[in-house]
């Protein structure tokens, strides 16, 4: 994260003073603790488990569900069961799946077996920290439609030392990734480290829930697999009807983040796939952001998301909120690009498997480059006549995409931060499908050039317009109400 994060780093350093100060009641409500996990180091697993039970009040833990979602190693399964049972005699309850069901129904075969009035989710590696469970389960005794977050430290996947982060939200780009973000304003402003940060959605390796409540607003999205975008779609939906997401200070759990999973499926696929059942659900007009992030035409995209009608059923029966609603209330932060026309790869008739693209990161060039429809190959054409090239934006705390811009110097087009120009028509252009694309300030035309020493041979210029014709790939269709 950028500049003023680290501001929030530096005054939150002291919050662990500020909770010891805190008191709850002594009647709170038990927790199942759920941990999920495939092929997981057996030490790793057991060090979660002993944690929960060091660092929770035993007259709150009422048990600790341990699903194995089909590991294929051997230690995971008869030694994992002889220890926990003779160490934890009574507490541990073993679910083993039959076949590889994923991150989302593995959580929801845990619920299932939960007994206890709230349940927690946990990936099965991770540390708690002394007095995690009392603030969030006096939340939850206050409104059980709330869905509560510890705030999560590191732990190094090389020496597992802990890192302790800056306290923060929980927010995703319009890929449905998850980030941490700043938290709100209103939170920075109070200036009380211990008090719940307002979240539009969570990483999802940590959660607490009310059993109850969690089945009633359909639990997780069991048509989702392996992994992705349902702790973006609990956040929408928690929010979207009635409920709400918080992280709790107060209340810390670290967990391992590695570098390589030990299973070995196509993360990104099941990411996007699952996002756009989210999208499909939840979203409304908004959904042809997430179609736009991974650079997908909303008709015919390649991936077969499954069916939602259930989910969209669901939506009804709970007459949940519009996603307008969601973002105006609970992301403000996020970018919105309702005014697109068309996105996508952007083709030139003369320069037939070549793209524009953003090209170096560091430059202010856009090139052509061998079409592969990845992000640095995304446009945008709005309909104030901006051309963006790049990753779709995502927050107000991370920079925008840029402009593809004609300051009338020379005959290289420029690509920058679109407020980079000394007159405003700089930044805009004329364009209609299959036709020129012409500066409004300077009338010429983006056009491709045959030049030797040029990469792949072409070159991109503003020139007097000699008729060349660009397509830009994808139409936004909108959602009939
Ligand atoms: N997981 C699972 N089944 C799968 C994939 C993942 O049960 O098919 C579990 C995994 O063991 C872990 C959790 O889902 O407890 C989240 O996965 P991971 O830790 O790899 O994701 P990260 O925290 O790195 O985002
Ligand atoms: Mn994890």
């Amino acid at each position: 994260m950028e500049s003023t994060y680290e501001s929030t780093r530096r005054r939150q350093r002291c919050h662990g003073a500020w909770c010891k100060q805190l008191t709850y009641p002594e009647d709170l409500p038990q927790i199942s603790v759920v941990f999920i996990f495939v092929n997981e180091a057996l030490s790793v697993i057991l060090r979660s488990v002993h944690s929960v039970v060091n660092h929770t009040p035993a007259h709150l833990l009422k048990e600790i569900i341990l699903v194995d979602d089909n590991s294929d190693s051997v230690e995971l399964k008869f030694n994992l069961d002889q220890y926990v049972n003779k160490r934890y005699p009574g507490l541990v309850k073993i679910v083993r799946n039959s076949k590889r069901e994923g991150l989302i129904r593995a959580r929801i075969h845990g619920w299932n077996a939960a007994t206890a009035p709230v349940v927690g989710f946990f990936d099965a590696h991770v540390e708690f920290n002394t007095g995690w469970a009392e603030p969030i389960l006096t939340r939850m005794k206050e409104d059980h439609t709330r869905i509560i977050l510890p705030a999560i430290d590191n732990i190094k996947y090389n020496t597992f030392e802990v890192q302790q982060y800056a306290n923060a939200a929980h927010g995703y780009n319009w890929g449905l990734w998850c980030m941490y973000i700043i938290p709100p304003q209103e939170w920075l402003d109070k200036g009380d480290e211990t008090a719940p940060i307002r979240t539009p959605a969570m990483i999802g390796c940590s959660f607490v829930v009310d059993r109850e409540y969690f089945g009633d607003i359909g639990l997780l999205d069991p048509g989702m697999e392996v992994y992705g975008g349902e702790n973006i779609e609990l956040g929408m939906r928690v929010w979207q009807c009635g409920g709400s997401m918080e992280v709790l200070p107060c209340a810390r759990v670290a967990h391992i983040e590695r570098t390589k999973k030990p299973y070995n499926n196509d993360i990104d696929y099941y990411a996007k796939r699952n996002a756009l059942r989210a999208a499909e659900v939840w979203m409304d007009e908004y959904k042809s952001h997430v179609y736009m992030a991974w650079n997908i035409p909303m008709n015919n995209p390649g991936v077969d998301f499954g069916d939602v009608s259930e989910r969209l059923a669901l939506r009804k029966r709970l007459q949940c909120r519009s996603f307008r609603w969601y973002l105006e209330h609970v992301y403000p932060e996020m970018r919105i690009y309702n005014n697109t026309i068309t996105y996508g790869e952007v083709r030139n008739s003369k320069a037939s498997g070549y793209c524009l693209d953003q090209g170096s990161e560091d430059d202010d060039k856009a090139i052509l480059y061998p079409c592969h429809g990845m992000s640095s190959q995304l446009a945008r054409y709005s309909t104030e006549g901006l051309l963006q090239l790049g990753p779709l934006g995502s927050t107000t705390f991370l920079p925008d995409t840029k402009c593809l811009i004609d300051d009338g110097r020379g005959r290289t087009p420029s690509l920058k931060k679109c407020d980079a120009v000394s007159r405003i028509s700089q930044r805009l252009w004329d364009f209609t499908q299959n036709g020129p694309i012409i500066s409004r300030d300077t009338g010429r035309c983006l056009e491709v050039e045959m030049s030797k020493d040029a990469n792949f041979g072409l070159r991109l210029v503003v020139q007097r317009c000699s008729g060349q014709k660009w397509m830009i790939r994808n139409w936004i269709k909108h959602p009939r109400h």
